[in-house]
């Protein structure tokens, strides 16, 4: 087996939406791929599973693009394989089931390119898991039925046989089954279908944006169009419905369906989206600020050299943390540089990053994860001693400052903040639309890069409350103040748990759809 050459082309199932639905294997060759071909449906966050510098290409906007013509596809797949590249051919669900994987891999098998298939979560298990609706059960359904409802009946090739499947003595799962709706409920009831057999339609199984209708199958067109349920959706039909609670286990967690932005820089990010992901929430990410290394590092360089010489070592963010510490060992020296240094962290995520960096902090404040809980803490025992602030370009001058009364303070800028809002993004357009709900604002200067691409539209917006602004401290609060708008909520806690804390404080108090 010493010489067998993985293949580089897969079709591989991104599954129904959740980040956490890829399976490993999907993420993996994600991770090795130079170039992405996706479908349409194929929610666009799994491509961050995708290296930044991998081409990632929609089937739709590829030349020659038809939605039932395959070839240009083919012809890029082929041409990026033989080029020796890694490509992975990724469809929604699972690559098998309704997804024409089995057409392509013919393709690859005539062109004699090896290939690999990784199976995905198809979207009935994910309707049915997310909906808390077992799809098999012992005392009355024990078998299910994967159906496309883009057969037409009267189609000269239909290969669905009506009457037998009316009488499937199980679940019918149907996939694409939404604009022709009438025609298919009438050709089940034509067979014998028991009008009164419990039925739903979901879309978007799986994340924030799920909605949902269930009823008997006879008023199943009427009850999707009066809740203005649109394709793509799926169909479970079958006694298996009846199990449907009021709301499912992920319809009851505590953000559900709520939309939150998130403002921090993109790469800070992600672990906020995915807490929110977990919460229900539909989250869109507008990163008002981005962290960049400093143009030029000898300041920090100099400092480097000099580090014996202070007494304490002062991070007020996890920034600085990875500024400063990155660039230490970028240089080849090593945590032993730090000597006896002792170090203050302002709060318990900056603490972590320093443990990532087997350090732990000597110092951090209880309770308030500001420069002023920072301040009363170390005062009283740095007074005549040398110490040194790692921070940003630009931040509240309250530190330096206040410490400077009691001991000798330097700073070194380790990063820099750049002010990044994207007005032409989608997230901005759909606050401009008014479909966020709740915006988190990570840091005073987070709060001003945003607010000043307010326009009266959107304060309108938070004035009268549609919009709600969650500050992640009382001096991010003060900062929103500036502007002569109102913050809904201050976290408690300043983090980013702090922040999600706060939004689903607010949430419960106003439950969606009650005002
Ligand atoms: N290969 C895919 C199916 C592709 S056909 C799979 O295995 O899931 C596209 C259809 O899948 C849609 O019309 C819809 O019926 C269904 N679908 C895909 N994702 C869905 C989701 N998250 N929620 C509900 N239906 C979904």
């Amino acid at each position: 087996m010493s010489d067998f050459d993985e293949p580089r082309v897969f079709l591989a199932g991104a599954g129904p939406g959740d980040p956490g639905l890829l399976t490993l294997r999907a993420a993996e060759v994600l991770g090795r791929a130079d170039l992405v071909l996706y479908d349409q449906l194929v929610p666009k966050r799994m491509l961050d599973f995708a290296r930044a510098d991998a081409e990632k290409i929609c089937v739709r906007d590829l030349p020659g693009h038809h939605p039932d013509k395959y070839p240009h596809i083919y012809d890029r797949m082929l041409e990026a394989a033989r080029e020796g590249k890694v490509v992975v051919r990724l469809k929604g669900g699972d690559p098998l089931i309704f997804g024409r994987g089995g057409e392509e891999a013919e393709t690859l098998r005539n062109a004699g390119i090896p290939y690999e298939i990784v199976p995905g979560v198809t979207a009935a298990l994910a309707a049915a898991a997310y909906l808390d609706v077992p799809l098999t059960h012992r005392a009355h359904t024990s078998a299910v039925a994967f159906i496309t409802g883009h057969e037409l009946p009267q189609k000269a090739n239909n290969k669905l046989d009506w009457e037998a499947l009316a009488k499937f003595p199980g679940t019918l799962a149907v996939y694409m089954g939404i604009a022709r709706l009438p025609i298919l409920v009438a050709e089940l009831l034509k067979h014998g279908k028991d009008p009164e057999t419990p039925t739903l339609i979901v879309e978007r199984a799986s994340l924030g944006e799920m909605r949902s209708v269930t009823t008997r199958l006879a008023d199943l067109e009427a009850v999707r169009r009066a809740a203005g349920l649109e394709a793509p959706g799926l169909i479970l039909i079958g006694e298996a419905v009846r199990h449907r609670q009021p709301s499912s286990w992920f319809e009851q967690r505590p953000l559900f369906g709520r939309r939150v932005l998130v403002t921090r820089p993109r790469r800070q990010a992600e672990e906020m989206v995915r807490r929110l992901e977990l919460l229900g929430a539909v989250p869109s990410v507008l990163p008002a600020l981005e962290i960049r290394d400093p143009a030029d590092w000898s300041a920090v360089d100099a400092v480097l050299e000099r580090l014996p010489e202070f007494d304490w070592l002062v991070f007020t963010s996890a920034n600085g943390v990875e500024g400063l510490l990155k660039r230490l060992l970028a240089r080849g020296a090593d945590l032993r540089r730090l000597g006896r240094v002792k170090i203050a962290a302002v709060g318990p995520k900056t603490a972590s990053v320093l443990r990532g960096f087997h350090l732990v902090a000597d110092a951090v404040p209880k309770d308030v994860h500001s420069s002023e809980g920072l301040v009363e803490l170390l005062a009283p025992s740095v007074g005549g001693k040398r110490v040194l602030l790692a921070r940003a370009n630009r931040g509240r001058e309250t530190l330096p400052v206040e410490l400077a009364k009691v001991c000798t303070v330097e700073s070194v800028v380790v990063y820099e903040q750049h002010e990044s809002l994207d007005t032409g993004s989608d997230a901005f357009a759909a606050l401009r639309r008014g479909e966020i709900e709740f915006i988190t604002l990570s840091s005073s200067n987070t709060a001003r890069a945003l607010l000043r691409a307010f326009d009266e539209t959107l304060r309108g917006r938070v004035l009268r409350g549609d919009v709600k602004l969650v500050a992640i401290s009382p001096e991010t609060a003060a900062a929103v103040g500036e502007f002569g708008l109102p913050v809904d909520a201050v976290a408690e806690l300043a983090s980013g748990e702090g922040l999600i804390r706060a939004v689903i404080r607010r949430a419960q108090a106003e439950p969606k759809g009650t005002d």
